[in-house]
C-alpha cells in the first residue's frame, strides 16, 4: 500500500495506516497534499468498482473518518469530508469483505452527496 501524506503529523499518518489496516475492503491513496478544507462538505454514499462490486461505508468507517478529520480543526458534519478532498484521493477496491481472500485492485468511483 502506497500512501503519500507527509504533510500530516506522524500521529495522523499512523492513525490513517491503522485505519486502513482495520478496513481492508478499500484502499485510499492521497494523490496531492494540499486540499481546500473550506470546500463544501460531502459524504460518501457508496462506491462502485470497475468489477461491479458496490461498496457502502459502514458506521465504523464513518466514525473513524470523522475522528481522523478532527486533527484539521475543521468543523465538519459527521461522516463528511471537504469536497476538495475527494478530488485528492483515489479509492481502490481491495479485499472482498466476505472471505478476505480475493484482491481486486480496480478503481472505485465514489458517489457523494452534499451535507447541509
Ligand atoms: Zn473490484
Amino acid at each position: 500500500m502506497v500512501i503519500s501524506i507527509e504533510k500530516f503529523s506522524r500521529a495522523t499518518v499512523e492513525g490513517v495506516r491503522t485505519f486502513l489496516a482495520e478496513h481492508p475492503p478499500v484502499e485510499i491513496k492521497v494523490t496531492r497534499r494540499n486540499f481546500d478544507m473550506a470546500s463544501r462538505p460531502l459524504r460518501i454514499v457508496r462506491g462502485t468498482c470497475e468489477c461491479g462490486h458496490v461498496w457502502t461505508p459502514d458506521p465504523v468507517f464513518i466514525d473513524t473518518l470523522t475522528e481522523r478529520m478532527k486533527v484539521f480543526d475543521a468543523e465538519l458534519p459527521k461522516g463528511a469530508l471537504p469536497g476538495d478532498f475527494y478530488d485528492a484521493i483515489e479509492v481502490k477496491h481491495a479485499w472482498d469483505v466476505e472471505t478476505r481472500s480475493q484482491y481486486c485492485g480496480k478503481q472505485i468511483t465514489l458517489e457523494v452527496v452534499a451535507v447541509t
